[in-house]
């Protein structure tokens, strides 16, 4: 399977989900979702919490059926052909999931079983780089250590495909930054692709190259983030008098429209914009979009609320 970048380039994919579906009993967790992932992309998951990010990684490893739509990883049905998919597939899960009575060692052994292609001296590399004592029990370690063996656990098999469900939740900063560059180092293989689940803005602006937005169990967004800045601007406007209703936004076409100190934020797409055209408004600065003011006009609370010109002339505001 192929798809095209914004290039018009043709790439293959690593993954990809076509109109899945899934509820747990009566709760929707995956609504309609299509994604198709690009081999040797870093691929940001971007939600908050319940959006349904855990879900949808877990449909990638084959450990739900879709109530309906279509699922492929490396080429295969992760169900079907489950054993010769998983064995190219990496996963770090959310949880604290290693048994903690085993030394970092047992778990290690256990892993080189399973995958044919470990690397060991990939692994020892790992060990050294995290300072991890083969002998250490895991229950003995922090929560960032554990996490570092977990990574060892996932990568040193080199596999094709990483999963990793928010790998640096809770850890500390030099933890999470060493996991995020392990995970980089890990990609630095041309062909290798990494699908990354998180909330934490500034690590997916760190390391992701393309990133979907998911919220309430729908992908509402997808973007590049190298191009990030042609796709979305912030406009900041004032109003030019105090009878204007502030709270009607005065573009058709805002995602998102909020206050702070007398001036007002819209976030808009580049294409197809027209300037500000009444008289009512000023418009102060255009500004690059980060990628927090984004996500927060994709998934926050406030409504656009647009009008005509005529019902906000004449409103004043409270
Ligand atoms: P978080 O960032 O908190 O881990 P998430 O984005 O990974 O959240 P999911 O764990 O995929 O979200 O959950 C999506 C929705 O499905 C949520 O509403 C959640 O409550 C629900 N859900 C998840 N697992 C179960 C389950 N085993 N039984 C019932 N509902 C579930």
């Amino acid at each position: 399977m192929t798809q095209t970048n914004s290039n018009g380039q043709a790439r293959p994919v690593a993954a990809s989900l076509d109109h899945v579906i899934y509820q747990f009993g009566s709760q929707r967790a995956l609504d309609d979702v299509s994604l198709h992932i690009p081999t040797g992309s870093v691929f940001g998951i971007l939600g908050l919490n319940g959006a349904g990010k855990t879900t949808l990684l877990h449909h990638l490893l084959g450990l739900h059926q879709p109530r309906s739509g279509r699922i492929e990883v490396l080429g295969g049905n992760p169900i079907v052909n489950r054993e010769s998919v998983m064995r190219q597939v990496g996963y770090l899960s959310e949880e604290d999931s290693l048994p903690a009575w085993m030394s970092v060692q047992d778990v290690l052994r256990f892993h080189q079983a399973i995958y044919p292609t470990w690397d060991r001296s990939y692994a020892d590399e790992l060990l050294d780089w995290f300072e991890l004592d083969l002998r250490a029990r895991l229950k003995t370690l922090s929560k960032g250590g554990r996490a570092r063996v977990g990574l060892i656990a996932a990568i040193a098999h080199r596999p094709e495909l990483l999963i990793l469900d928010e790998p640096s939740s809770g850890l500390d900063p030099i933890a999470r930054g060493e996991i995020l560059e392990a995970i980089i180092r890990a990609v630095s293989i041309a062909g290798r692709t990494v699908i990354f689940s998180s909330h934490l803005l500034d690590e997916v602006q760190r390391v992701c190259d393309r990133v979907a937005v998911i919220h309430q169990g729908r992908v509402i967004e997808q973007f590049e983030m190298a191009t990030l800045h042609e796709s979305f601007q912030e406009w900041i406007v004032r109003p030019q008098s105090k009878h204007i209703n502030s709270s009607v936004c005065p573009f058709d076409d805002a995602l998102d429209w909020r206050g702070i100190d007398g001036e007002w934020s819209a976030v808009r797409r580049r294409a197809g914009q027209d300037d500000l055209s009444q008289n009512d408004w000023q418009v102060v600065d255009t500004r690059s979009i980060t990628l927090e003011r984004l996500f927060e006009a994709l998934v926050g609370r406030s409504k656009v609320s647009t009008a005509p010109s005529e019902t906000h002339l004449d409103t004043v505001v409270s």
